[in-house]
Parts: structure tokens; sequence; C-alpha cells
């Protein structure tokens, strides 16, 4: 059964109430308060669902595009298992120009064993993303669930290659 108050346990970050969600974090940047939060915004890798993409590649070509740390929140392997990079209310480097008002979801894959675009999820992932979605709605009740693509006013692209609210909208009502 999943806790709907606090404390809750949001991937390794246990939070007690709003103030340990403002605590400071190292070296990142913090957003305004709770209510800053207005977007859910699932990404993909934009790897082949035939290709491993680890944390350890994804830290490494965050690090090379200039980024403190690996720039979404969360990242989703396809069999399932979730990492946490960012605080929930840091800043952080998924999706501008609305870095400082979302929390950014990534799971691995979302392009076919050729390179085109494709809704790679595993049962795994989708299991992890509905778990996470259903938390951090509880956390952030006025929050859109959607996908990076959108969002108006990003770079134009698949990701993450699905209807993101017509799959998981239905979170948001729960
Ligand atoms: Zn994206």
């Amino acid at each position: 059964m999943m806790l709907e108050t606090y404390p809750m346990t949001i991937g390794g970050e246990v939070v007690r109430n709003e103030c340990t969600l403002l605590a400071k974090v190292e070296d990142g940047e913090l957003m305004q308060s709770s209510e800053s939060v207005r977007f859910l915004i699932l990404h993909c890798s934009a790897t082949r669902r035939n290709q491993d993409y680890s944390v350890e590649q994804l830290m490494r070509d965050h690090k090379k595009r200039g980024f403190r740390t690996i720039g979404y929140h969360f990242y989703i392997r396809k069999d399932g298992t979730i990492t946490q990079h960012r605080k929930l209310l840091e800043v952080g480097a998924h999706c501008r120009p609305y870095n400082r008002c979302s929390i950014g979801i990534c799971y691995e894959g979302g392009l076919d064993e050729h390179g085109k675009p494709c809704d790679t999820r595993t049962e795994a992932q989708t299991e992890r993303i509905i778990e996470l979605l259903y938390k951090l709605h509880k956390l952030f009740p006025k929050a859109k669930i959607v996908g990076h693509h959108d969002l108006p006013g990003t770079t134009p692209k698949a990701c993450p290659c699905l209807d993101t609210h017509a799959v998981f909208g239905w979170i948001e009502d729960l």
C-alpha cells in the first residue's frame, strides 16, 4: 500500500513535510516552493530498445552537455530499476524553459531496433512510472502529467514517444 501523507519515500528521498522538501541542496538550485511544480514531465532516453543505457552512461552524457549531474530527477531502466538524481524541488535540466516548474522522469528506451521513435516501455517501467507519478501527484496535486513534446516552446521532438496524457493522465484523478 502506498502512503498518501507525509512522511513518504519517493525514489531514495524520505519526505517528512514540506520543509524538508525545501531543505538546502548541496550545490543545485531550488524551485521557490512546492507550488512551483506545475508539470510532471515524462521523457525517454532516446536509445534503442535493444541497447543498454546505464546510469553511468547517462551521467557521462549529461556531464558532457555541461550539467552538474543527471538532468532528470528520476531515471527508470528497462528492468524497472529506478534512481533519483535530483531532489524533488531541485531545478532539473531536462526541459527548457520548464525546469523551474517541473519534475523530470526519464525511461530508458524510446527508439525501436532501427532507431525510429517507438513506445518501448517494458511492463516493469510502466509499473514504476505509475507508482512514481501517483506519489508525485499526491505531493504536487496541481501538477499536470505531460510528455516532453506536449510542452509548447520546447525543442520539437518525439520524446517520450507516447501520448503521455492518454496513457497516464488518469493518475491525476486518483
Ligand atoms: Zn525529453
